[in-house]
């Protein structure tokens, strides 16, 4: 049976309450139905949350589309007044957020709470923007009239988010969405619904109208998510995950010309020149690849170096690698955490053995660690160029590839010979040829000299496979914009 409350059921993790409902229409929904969440550090059920249907998700959108008429007329002062009391609030929440991320996804905590910096920050970041909005006004051509573009929510949008961020994913998305006065259907990862749980809450408690922001949890995205998109009611989609179900979700667009953004997987390959600073590629490598166990869409997946320093290179990256701890997120000095469930864990040893059976030379790691988590050793392969498909793969694992190449071009024509368009690195001294090479990188970011891209000004995403649209900076609010042009005669 459906209960509505206007606080949810909650559990006490951590010394942190934590909210098990649904959030739909202002209010908190139980249900008959509920999943475990697991602790992958464990293994161990942490939780249940409420099960939502494709009913739920219709409710869902129902409410989405009753609160868009008021919630785009809300003045951008007012708006951004209610954001700033939501980025406030979570600054109090942070280090319970930062727990329960760690706990759900098995991050080590330092990376769960850089995660939150970076989330609070894009929430900073949209609220500084909300009364910056701006339109255009201009003479018409030939004069006799004027042209005004203003900028209208695109209106009720689908938010999907995956595990592997999963306060990341739904901060830059809802809060895009929201900015642009959009109202949102949260559809969370249902390996880490509580963080975006205490996301929700968080705007709920900062005062958010009923229905402008829902929340459903779900063991049956497909069925809930097709529903949702079959309705006339929503106008934008906006997803996270693989390229596989960004592919199905473009299907179920098209029929209802709805607006879809995308950030998919990635291939990125990670270019060290000949003349680039060892030290600084092999550290900037090191991160780039084992944060969040290498479960991230922008790791270096192929790791592309100029034969001249492979050696080199190797030898220090290898010996980052073997200084990495690996174990509970919650412990001291941990640097990476277990993979997201056993079902990934087989995936990764089975990647080992595809690597090996084709040739490559394993320098460390390759196993699962043993005890009850889902843990697996920080492994790394030489692989030769010609190892075929494998190599155009998204690893989304512990696995570095190190490759070797002859030249920079060689290095750019394989680093293109992907599908994917997401992240590319290059590691140079020479500041030309760092963007001539970047220039040529067929991808939608490029770090020059850095192994890392994140920031709330900056346009995120891919090209190609990797996805349309961009999340973050004036482009990612622009995805729940459309321009809107008023002709107005003039004597
Ligand atoms: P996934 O595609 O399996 O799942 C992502 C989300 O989609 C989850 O919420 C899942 O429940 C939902 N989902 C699954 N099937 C669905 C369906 N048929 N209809 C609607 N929703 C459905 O991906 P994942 O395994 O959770 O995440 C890993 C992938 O996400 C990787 O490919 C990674 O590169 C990508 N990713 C991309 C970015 C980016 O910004 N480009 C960021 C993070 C992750």
């Amino acid at each position: 049976m459906t209960m509505l409350a206007s606080s949810p059921v909650t559990a006490d993790l951590r010394g942190h309450r934590v909210p098990l409902d649904l959030y739909i229409d202002g209010a908190w929904r139980s249900g008959s139905m509920d999943f475990g969440v697991v602790n992958p550090a464990t293994g161990a059920e942490i939780a249940r949350v409420v099960d939502g249907g494709a009913s739920d998700a219709l409710d869902a959108l129902d409410a989405a589309d009753r609160a868009q008429a008021a919630w785009r007329d809300v003045a951008p002062r007012a708006r951004a007044r209610l954001f700033a009391r939501a980025h406030a609030l979570l600054l109090e929440r942070g280090e319970a957020i930062a727990a329960i991320m760690t706990l759900e996804s098995g991050k080590p905590l330092a990376e769960a709470r850089a995660e939150f910096a970076l989330s609070a920050d894009f929430f900073l970041w949209y609220t500084e923007q909300i009364a910056h909005l701006h339109g255009t006004y201009a003479s018409g051509s030939n004069g006799g009239y004027r042209i005004v573009t203003t900028h209208q929510p695109v209106g009720p949008s689908l938010l999907i988010t995956p595990w592997n961020f999963p306060l990341l994913m739904i901060a830059r998305k809802a809060g895009a969405a929201l900015a642009a006065g959009c109202t949102v259907v949260v559809k969370s990862a249902k390996e880490t619904p509580l963080t975006c749980a205490l996301f929700v809450e968080t705007l709920h408690d900062a005062g958010f109208p009923p229905g402008v922001v829902n929340l459903v949890h779900t063991t049956t995205s497909a069925d809930v998510s097709s529903a949702v998109m079959a309705d006339s009611r929503l106008r934008k989609v906006s997803f996270t995950g693989s390229t596989g179900v960004g592919t199905t979700l473009l299907g179920q667009a098209a029929p209802g010309i709805v607006n879809a953004s995308m950030e998919l997987g990635g291939d990125g390959p990670f270019v060290v020149l000949a003349d680039a600073d060892v030290e600084l590629a092999a550290q900037q490598a090191v991160v780039c690849k084992f944060r969040n166990a290498g479960q991230a869409c922008v790791a270096a997946n192929r790791i592309i170096v100029h034969e001249s320093i492979a050696d080199e290179f190797t030898e220090r990256f290898l010996a980052l690698t073997r200084e990495l701890t690996v174990g509970d997120g919650f412990t001291d000095g941990v640097d990476v955490g277990p993979l997201i469930s056993e079902r990934q864990r087989d995936t990764v040893a089975r990647l080992v053995a595809e690597f090996t059976d084709a040739g490559a030379e394993l320098l460390a790691g390759g196993g699962k660690v043993a005890g009850d988590g889902f843990f697996f050793e920080p492994t790394v392969f030489r692989v030769d160029t010609e190892i075929g498909d494998l190599c155009n793969r998204e690893l989304f694992a512990p696995i570095a590839t190190i490759y070797r190449v002859g030249s920079t071009a060689e290095a750019l024509a394989f680093a293109n010979d992907t599908t994917y368009g997401l992240a590319a690195y290059v590691f140079t001294r020479d500041l030309s040829r760092a963007i001539a090479v970047a220039e040529r990188l067929e991808f939608g970011m490029v770090g020059i000299n850095r192994g890392i891209m994140a920031d709330p000004a900056a346009a995120f995403g891919g090209i190609k496979s990797s996805g349309l649209g961009r999340e973050g900076g004036h482009d990612g609010i622009s995805e729940f914009l459309e321009p809107r042009y008023l002709a107005i005669t003039v004597d």
